[in-house]
């Protein structure tokens, strides 16, 4: 299996693969870069089919999270790891003992946390090997309200560009998922005048808006039919795709779902179909943030601060994109690029 060759190596700074015969653990840590400070990222855990997918899952994820920290201008640098295994049957308190070690194996270089399939009570175990965990019970607690205000900012920002006034009132946003995130992002446009279109698996959370938010509910594959000025994906990943794009008549994408686009080349098909895109990993990042919160020890006031500042972030992309007539995600790369740049000229310079 190659490393340095790998398409997704993007100079990472460290790779570890970690085994622990006792307990059957196999897990591969991804720290891909410390510019900006530790790397902090949730651990993800999934029965891949083979520890190629899992390599590539989790450096594609790790750069991911040095991007996104990068832009919401945290103290952060980007780290995932990845435990291979069935997180139904698989997971024991010895299992994650170990993990704990190795992740303090590597003296706080990297920080870990949730991510799918790993709960709060996971990492509480973890945090018994390490001081390097975040995000754990009694702590910074929930992240999504953080989310879904960053979320809601980052549209009003998308709203100004794509019909020059930042107000929702009057715009039809349909909303795919009204989950923790998505119902909260969903009261925030409504209290603002927003005509909401809901759909969701979940038939009492889409009860729920029709009564409390005035919302239209659809089934859950219409919600890519109906007319609508902003779709706003908060449930799955990979949901802006060839199929879809026939169907979708919004103007702005703009939702918390972390990996939006199917492939890293609909950032330029949305761009080519006049599609505002709000790129997911800047307009979600008021959970990054919230969690760093607990890491860095900000207060409550440094904290919403951040969380207001997704909107000039967002601004500023949509404005070069604009300007230099380029794809939004395209932007928001190159962005997180020359901040690590300045800041590593800076560490050389002192
Ligand atoms: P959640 O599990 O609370 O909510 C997801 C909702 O989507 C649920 O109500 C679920 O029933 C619904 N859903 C599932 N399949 C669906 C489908 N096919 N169509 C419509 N609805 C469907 O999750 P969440 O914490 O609200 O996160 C939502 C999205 O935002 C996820 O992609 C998550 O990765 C991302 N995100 C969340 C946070 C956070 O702070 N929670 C931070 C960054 C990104």
């Amino acid at each position: 299996m190659a490393l340095f060759e790998h398409m997704e190596f993007d100079s990472h700074e460290q790779v570890v693969f970690c085994h622990d015969k006792v307990t059957g653990l196999k897990a591969i840590i991804a720290v891909h870069d410390t510019t900006m400070g530790p790397a902090l990222g949730g651990t993800r855990m999934w029965n891949y089919a083979s520890s190629e997918e899992a390599l590539t899952d989790v450096l594609r994820l790790s750069r991911g999270m040095t991007y996104k920290s990068a832009l919401a201008g945290l103290p952060l640098g980007g780290g995932k790891a990845v435990i291979i295994g069935d997180a139904k049957k698989d997971k024991s308190e010895a299992f994650f003992k170990a993990y704990g070690r190795f992740v303090n194996s590597l003296g706080g270089k990297y920080i870990t946390a949730e991510d799918v399939n790993i709960r709060t009570a996971d990492i509480d175990i973890v945090g018994t090997e390490t001081p390097f965990v975040a995000g754990t019970e009694g702590k910074a607690g929930d992240p999504s309200p953080h989310t879904a205000e960053g979320t809601y900012l980052g549209l009003k920002a998308a709203a100004k560009h794509a019909f020059g006034n930042e107000s929702l009132s009057g715009l039809r946003i349909a909303i795919q998922g009204l989950g923790a995130v998505g119902y909260d992002f969903a009261e925030y446009c409504a209290k603002e005048g927003a005509q909401l279109i809901v759909a969701d698996v979940n038939e009492e959370a889409v009860a729920r808006a029709v009564k409390e938010l005035s919302a239209e509910a659809v089934s859950i594959d219409a919600i890519y039919d109906v007319e609508c000025d902003v779709y706003a994906p908060c449930a799955l990943g990979a949901t802006i795709n060839d199929a879809t794009l026939k169907r979708i008549k919004a103007k702005v994408i703009a939702g918390s779902a972390n990996n939006q686009l199917a492939t890293p080349a609909h950032d330029k098909v949305l761009r080519d179909m006049g599609i505002l895109y709000a790129p997911d990993y800047v307009i979600n990042a008021g959970g990054v943030i919230h969690v760093c919160s607990e890491a860095a020890n900000f207060s409550l006031e440094e904290t919403a601060a951040r969380v207001k500042a997704i909107y000039g972030t967002l601004d500023k992309i949509f404005t070069r994109a604009t300007d230099e007539n380029r794809p939004t995600g395209e932007i928001a790369d190159e962005m997180a690029r020359e901040i690590l740049a300045a800041k590593l000229a800076e560490k050389l310079a002192g």
